[in-house]
């Protein structure tokens, strides 16, 4: 039976609760412990899909295709476990649940409540699995104090009783305000936000504190006795360089540390942090530094790309060169000539996107990756702007485009070149779309095989020549114009196991020119880069060398 450490937030949002779990995970694991982590977010969504991304972040797809928050993409890339479905619930998940199970008549007349109904499902939800792993963390997103959140934690109030003692522990991360004008670091914001927390029930047994100063022990152990935690349960989080330096840091102040203790654990492995020493060495010492383009859409908030921003990351510390990424509106060179804004990098990434604002300066962006020789890396809707680019500029159809775009004007303007996919086959089982179908989840979602052409560039990068990797559109390649676009150079190298599907393309005659389907970022690790970022990054090298 697992443990079960629970993580919840005070005094403000944005503290880095998901960084501070995904770390913890991390030194569980270096000291030999299996673990699991997961996210339970108040809001109404049923899941993230639909969300946002300038508002929510980017949407993280599971291999089993789950829509999940951004936060599980931490969690995967600090401790290599695959998250799933059931590691990310919601209050509108919730609540469907239980409304339908009401409509179908299970609970026998009975009036529904959010205590224990409500409550029942989020506990079942959060004993899924838990006879997999040594310790199961479970976020609660947003802030006590919430509305929302309420729910949330009455029911790991009620699990932590439900268990037998000592099986539960409370980490309780806050913010210690700094006033500049008496040089002081205030603790009163933490002291009512843990009163909050023991007003429903919570005691924390850790308290992690975000400041950005030092935090003197006199400090620490007044919170200690106002929070009636253990003085070295008072956990100081600083500010970091790097997101990667979090394990090692957390463990210089005592963090798993103090978790064993709360769980009356002393007989733990100490911890092997080789992998963590030297993802910070190679993060802190690059031998130098290449320029990225990425043209996308959402350009004002990096979280909408997060694991593209990350995964390059992990490809430079591979080459161990610094990635300097610039993100680009496509729109800005809709109507003129990209090049005077491209010039100068050594690499450009299209990322994934939905609708058609943008996607014209796209394609001008993998034109001139294309015919500039720049490596080139298109990720899904950057894979359909290369097909429509060559279907355009090398065989002749001017009025090469997508569905997408033209479902989305209400006209048809485009020669689909790639066209609304309507049905696929799902492991053993067919399924079948409209164009009018629900927005959320009613995508191809999560991990699709796919076969590489042997000798094509990808089979080289992936040295293998079946793959897996996850998914998320509706829109796909034409098979239709394959031919007629090899004999131009844009190589089908990529298909999907039926061969109905294309997966990636390639230019030949290219230094390194690539589009997939899927989303790879999604599975790239600091110390595990995923291949074709370390190439492209390797690319990027090759090609900052020539300038
Ligand atoms: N909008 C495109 C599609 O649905 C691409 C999606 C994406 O880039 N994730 O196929």
């Amino acid at each position: 039976m697992a443990r079960y450490i629970f993580i919840t937030g005070g005094v403000v949002s944005s503290l880095g609760k998901g960084l501070a779990s995904a770390a913890l995970g991390a030194l569980l694991q270096a000291r030999g412990y299996t673990v699991r982590l997961r996210k339970l977010d108040p809001y109404l969504n049923v899941d993230p899909g639909t969300m946002s991304p300038f508002e929510h972040g980017e949407v993280f797809v599971t291999d089993d295709g789950a829509e999940t928050d951004l936060d599980l993409g931490h969690y995967e890339r600090f401790t290599g476990v695959a998250a799933r479905q059931t590691d990310s619930i919601s209050s509108g998940r919730v609540y469907t649940t239980v409304l339908e199970k009401e409509r179908r008549g299970d609970y026998l007349g009975k009036t529904i409540q959010v205590i224990p109904h409500v409550t029942n499902e989020i506990k079942d939800f959060i004993k899924i699995g838990d006879d997999e792993v040594d310790f199961m963390l479970c976020e609660i997103g947003g802030t006590v104090g919430d509305i929302e959140g309420l729910p949330f934690f009455e029911s790991i109030r009620q699990f932590s009783q439900d268990k037998p003692r000592g099986q539960c522990i409370f980490m309780h991360l806050t913010l210690l305000p700094y006033l500049k004008a008496s040089g002081e670091l205030k603790t009163k914001p933490t002291q009512h936000s843990v009163k909050e927390l023991r007003s429903i029930g919570i005691a924390p047994d850790i308290l992690v504190c975000r400041s950005e100063h030092i935090i003197p022990e006199k400090e620490r152990a007044k919170l200690a006795l106002f929070c009636n935690v253990r003085p070295d349960s008072v956990i100081p989080a600083y500010d970091l360089e790097t997101i990667y330096d979090a394990p090692l840091a957390y463990h210089k102040v005592g963090m798993d540390r103090a978790v064993l203790a709360a769980f009356g654990i002393t007989d733990a492995p100490a911890p092997d942090l080789s992998t963590w020493q030297d993802v910070s060495d190679r993060m802190h010492n690059p031998d130098g530094e290449v320029k990225i383009a990425i043209v996308g859409k959402y350009t004002q908030l990096e979280d909408a790309y997060k694991s593209i921003g990350e995964a390059l990351t992990h490809g430079g510390m591979f080459n161990r060169v610094k990635v300097k990424t610039e993100w680009i509106d496509a729109e800005v060179f809709e109507n003129g000539d990209a090049a005077p804004r491209l010039e100068g990098y050594d690499a450009i990434l299209v990322p994934g996107g939905f609708g058609e604002r943008g996607t014209e300066g796209k394609i001008k962006a993998a034109e001139f990756a294309r015919t500039r020789k720049i490596p080139y890396l298109g990720i899904c809707l950057g894979m359909q702007m290369a097909v429509i680019e060559a279907a355009r500029n090398l065989a002749g159809m001017q009025d090469a485009g997508s569905e997408e775009f033209d479902h989305e004007a209400g006209e048809k303007r485009f020669t689909p070149v790639v066209y609304h996919l309507k049905e696929w086959v799902e492991g053993n089982r067919t399924v079948a779309r409209t164009v009018t179908d629900d927005k959320g989840g009613t995508m191809r979602l999560g991990a699709y095989n796919a076969t590489l052409t042997e000798g094509s560039k990808v089979a080289a990068v992936y040295g293998d020549t079946a793959i897996s990797e996850r998914h998320r559109h509706r829109y796909e390649v034409d098979i239709k114009y394959r031919e007629q676009l090899e004999k131009c150079g844009l190589i089908f190298s990529g298909m999907s196991p039926d061969g109905k599907l294309p997966e990636i393309v390639e230019a030949k005659d290219h230094p390194w020119y690539i589009g997939v389907q899927f989303h790879p970022e999604l599975k790239s690790k600091p110390f595990e880069p995923h291949p074709l970022f370390r190439d492209f990054v390797k690319a990027a090298v090759e090609q900052s060398r020539l300038v």
